[in-house]
């Protein structure tokens, strides 16, 4: 099988290179993304390999098809960058729905106690012998309220850790898990009864911008509020407006809105022309980092493992059990 990669890195490599000779593919690493002008770069291949930040349109999908190619391999979980219903019956698009649940919990946790905590900004002041504790002072999470919106495999994981922290744990998900013991509540309880909110939910036509002036006018004064999921969950304006006005205690966003072309990228020489990215970075009770909540040596072994056996499965006619569906 004959698989075209896009958006690589250098630490793809570090797994794929190795595991796909193993499997006998040939894989082509091409660091470009997967975009309108670079789709030419598929021609000949069986399946393109993608991560977030490449869409994948229903004009796009028609092309893929008129050049043969049967698969869109995502080395992640979420598959909102593609359009699976324009997929459904011309080319197969499998996932890799799990691989590192806690890599994610990991990082959002970090997130919060970084905020919490203003390790960020104590990192840089005693970096300059500036040991003053001035403005640094943070909250005990011990017997504060975690409010979890999506209880699936990374959702879960962050319940664990906050349980970890002593904390109470409440959560919100269409889909409740009658074997969890969490305490499921409606998302209005969720927004003013929570220290803490993590997303953990898919970005769907449902849940896009879940995090809006009405929600956020609910919530408690000094919420941390993290995401880790998709950028979209948020509106962006009306975070920046709940900044402005001092109601949030920290936020953490690993994802953003707008990241596509941005993150995973060195832009320290460009003058950066978004203005909502530019604004939150003002903000000292803000951390922003690069969707890289996934970023362990378990997960990405893991992530290559995984679609490189989804593509084994479809070139030997074995069951794709990691086939997208819309739910
Ligand atoms: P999952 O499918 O196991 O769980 C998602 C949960 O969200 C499900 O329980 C589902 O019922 C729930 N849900 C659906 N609609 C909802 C709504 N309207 N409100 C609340 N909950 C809702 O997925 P997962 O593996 O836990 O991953 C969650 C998300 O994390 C992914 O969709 C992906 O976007 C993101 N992710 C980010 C990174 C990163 O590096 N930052 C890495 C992996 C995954």
């Amino acid at each position: 099988m004959k698989i075209a990669f896009f958006s690589t890195k250098p630490y793809d490599k570090i797994w794929f290179e190795p595991m796909g000779k193993e499997y006998g593919f040939e894989i082509h690493f091409y660091e470009v993304p997967f975009q309108e002008d670079t789709i030419y770069l598929a021609t000949n291949f069986d399946a393109i390999c993608i991560f977030v930040n490449d869409y994948v349109t229903a004009e796009m999908i028609d092309k893929l098809y008129e050049m043969k190619v049967k698969a869109i391999l995502l080395r992640s979980a979420g598959f909102n960058h593609v359009d699976i219903k324009a997929a459904e019956e011309k080319i197969l698009v499998l996932r890799v729905p799990s691989y590192s649940p806690e890599a994610v919990a990991e990082f959002a946790i970090g997130m919060v106690l970084t905020v919490n905590r203003h390790l960020h900004r104590a990192y840089n002041r005693t970096r300059d012998f500036n040991m003053s504790l001035n403005g640094l002072m943070g909250v005990d999470l011990y017997h504060k309220t975690a409010g979890i919106i999506g209880t699936g495999k990374i959702g879960q994981a962050m319940i664990r850790v906050c349980n970890g922290f002593g904390m109470q744990v409440i959560a919100y998900d269409p889909y409740p898990n009658k074997e969890l013991e969490v305490d499921y509540v409606e998302p209005d309880e969720l927004f003013k009864k929570s220290d803490l909110i993590s997303l953990h939910c898919p970005l769907t036509t449902g849940t896009r911008h879940i995090i809006n002036k009405d929600s956020i006018d609910k919530m408690k004064e000094g919420v941390f509020l993290v995401n880790t999921s998709r950028g979209a969950l948020i509106d962006t304006d009306a975070l920046i407006d709940g900044l402005v006005q001092g109601k949030f205690g920290g936020v953490g966003l690993d994802v953003y809105e707008e990241e596509e072309g941005i993150f995973y990228e060195d832009k320290s020489n460009e003058i950066i022309r978004d203005e909502n990215l530019a604004r939150l970075m003002t903000f000292p009770n803000v951390l922003i980092t690069s969707h890289m909540g996934f970023f362990t040596r378990e997960a990405m072994q893991s992530i290559a493992k995984e679609t490189l056996e989804n593509a084994y499965a479809l070139e030997n006619g074995l069951p794709l059990v990691n086939r997208t569906e819309i739910r």
